[in-house]
């Protein structure tokens, strides 16, 4: 069993390496703090561009660069794989799980980024058949969807099957499926056209659905009502007030608003509508009486922590704040005020004498197609927005999210790319594998078992030799490193 280094240094955990996990570790990179960041995948995903691997512009490394190559440099900063399914408040302490290993972490400071997930409003049956687009599986797997229904549909000789094959549908009308829709769409028209011997893929369907009566509502009901002109153009079916009640394998059946009802043959369904926090939220509800939204967002103080607990911060997409939008803008500048408001303590600062949390919104944008997107960009002193769209919002688009993209070389690659997609209508990322478009159900599976496996004696276990501790100090039959992150693993046990 290792011994702790005796901890001198303030130690701030962070949950998370999207945009509020990265740039709150980010931001504590001259710090005198030692920073754990743990999250559940190797990389740090820019989700505004998972609709480009899902149809094939971009390589999904390109838009997820391993999190701790970007933080290699930064010297008071680990990364640890796990995902967390136990926060203590009391005993300040973060439960993780990663195959087989139990991994307890002690903190000072929490900084809790795990974002959201999709919703489908109480029929969680519906993402066996429609996949959501959270993450780079998902994206993969849709891709492989995408291109599998055109592959059967060229050996089908039944006309029925081949239109349901060659159906593809996108549930939800805001950015992300608006997105998809047209990119599904021009694939389909420019980059496999000519492909295939049977069929003809410029004849595919593509439905973009939604419950709601507008496209992109965010956007206003001008930008809306032009995104969805130029959709229609792309040979997109926009079908508004259309609330999906049931989905299968081959299909879905949709409600009109006057009641009645109509099934879509299709085998590609995917959805893209609504949102659900991390069931962390809930941990924390729990354990500290705040309240959650609807969406299970946390109602955070408006310091962005916690009742009670100063030294806790829930940020991003986790958050519930008046006027945040659920976009990256507010997840970046809500890790980097918690990054801030810590730093402020190593100074003397105490709670009390923190700034609300302010968000400044440097406006939104979607794209459409090639060459066409929408933007709004609030003006300076005044409530109101500049709005555009078509080419220049385009640029702008593509300019900004060039930005954002972390690592030069992501940057270079997706030019490349880009211009060969834009240019050509070509499509360098169309391979798909078995593993892709099979593996869901399989790992779904596995990770049913592993939950079962980690059952509350394993918990109390992790538990004992910490409740009540200080930062730090090990307990029987773990590993406790120098930030004292305990391994309670079997390995670690025989060690
Ligand atoms: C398809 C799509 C398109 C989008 N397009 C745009 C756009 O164009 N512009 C825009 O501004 N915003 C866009 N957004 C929204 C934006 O991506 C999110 O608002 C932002 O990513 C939120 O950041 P976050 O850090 O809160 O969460 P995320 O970026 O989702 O990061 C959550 C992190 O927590 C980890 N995690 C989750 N649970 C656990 C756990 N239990 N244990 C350990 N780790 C965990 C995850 O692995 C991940 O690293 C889009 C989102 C999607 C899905």
């Amino acid at each position: 069993m290792n011994s702790p280094a005796p901890q001198t240094r303030k130690h701030v955990v962070i949950i998370g390496s999207g945009f509020g996990g990265l740039f709150a570790a980010q931001r504590l990179r001259k710090s005198d703090v030692d920073v754990t960041l743990i999250a559940k995948t190797t990389h740090h995903l820019f989700q505004p561009m998972l609709y480009q691997v899902a149809t094939g512009i971009v390589a999904e490394g390109e838009i997820a660069p391993a999190t701790r190559v970007v933080l290699r440099k930064q010297k008071n900063t680990k990364v640890i794989m796990g995902d967390v399914f136990n926060i203590d408040l009391a005993n300040k302490t973060v439960t993780s799980r990663f195959l087989e290993r139990i991994t307890q972490t002690p903190y000072d400071s929490l900084i809790i980024a795990a974002g959201a997930d999709q919703s489908y409003f109480g029929n969680d049956q519906f993402a066996e058949y429609a996949p959501g687009m959270k993450t780079i599986d998902h994206a993969l797997e849709l891709r492989g969807r995408i291109l599998g229904a055109f592959e059967q549909a060229e050996l089908s000789t039944d006309p029925d099957e081949r239109a349901r094959l060659l159906t593809f549908v996108v549930v939800g009308a805001g950015p992300t499926g608006v997105e998809l829709a047209g990119q599904i769409a021009e694939m389909s028209d420019k980059t496999l056209k000519g492909a295939f011997r049977n069929i003809d893929p410029t004849e595919a369907r593509v439905i973009l659905l939604d419950a709601a009566p507008a496209v992109l509502p965010p956007f206003g009901p001008k930008l809306g009502e032009k995104a969805a002109r130029r959709l229609e153009k792309l040979g997109v079916e926009v079908q508004l007030n259309a609330m999906v009640i049931d989905l299968d394998y081959d299909g879905l059946v949709v409600k009109e608003k006057d009641g009645t009802t109509r099934r879509i043959e299709s085998q590609c369904k995917v959805w893209s509508a609504g949102v659900q926090a991390s069931p962390l939220g809930k941990q924390l509800a729990e354990q500290s009486g705040v309240g959650l939204d609807r969406a299970g967002r946390v109602q955070v103080e408006p310091d962005l922590s916690i009742p009670g607990h100063p030294e806790v911060f829930v940020v991003g997409d986790m958050m519930a704040v008046d006027g945040v939008p659920g976009v990256a803008q507010g997840a970046i500048q809500g890790g980097r005020y918690a990054a801030d408001a810590i730093k402020a303590e190593l100074k003397g600062h105490t709670p009390d004498q923190r700034k609300p949390f302010s968000y400044y919104d440097k406006g939104s944008m979607a794209t459409i197609s090639r060459f066409s997107a929408v933007m709004q960009v609030p003006i300076p002193g005044t409530k109101k927005k500049f709005e555009t769209e078509g080419y220049f919002a385009w640029l702008g688009w593509l300019a900004l999210h060039l930005v954002y993209l972390v690592g030069f070389r992501n940057r270079l690659n997706t030019l490349v790319n880009w211009f060969f997609a834009f240019t050509t209508r070509g499509r360098s990322q169309l391979a798909v594998t078995e593993q892709q478009v099979y593996a869901r159900t399989a790992i779904g599976q596995l990770s049913e078992l592993e939950k079962k496996s980690t059952t509350q004696a394993e918990l109390d276990a992790a538990g004992d030799g910490h409740a009540g501790d200080s930062a730090g100090r090990d307990g029987a039959g773990e590993k406790v490193d120098q930030k004292g992150v305990k391994d309670t693993s079997p390995a670690a046990e025989a060690g």
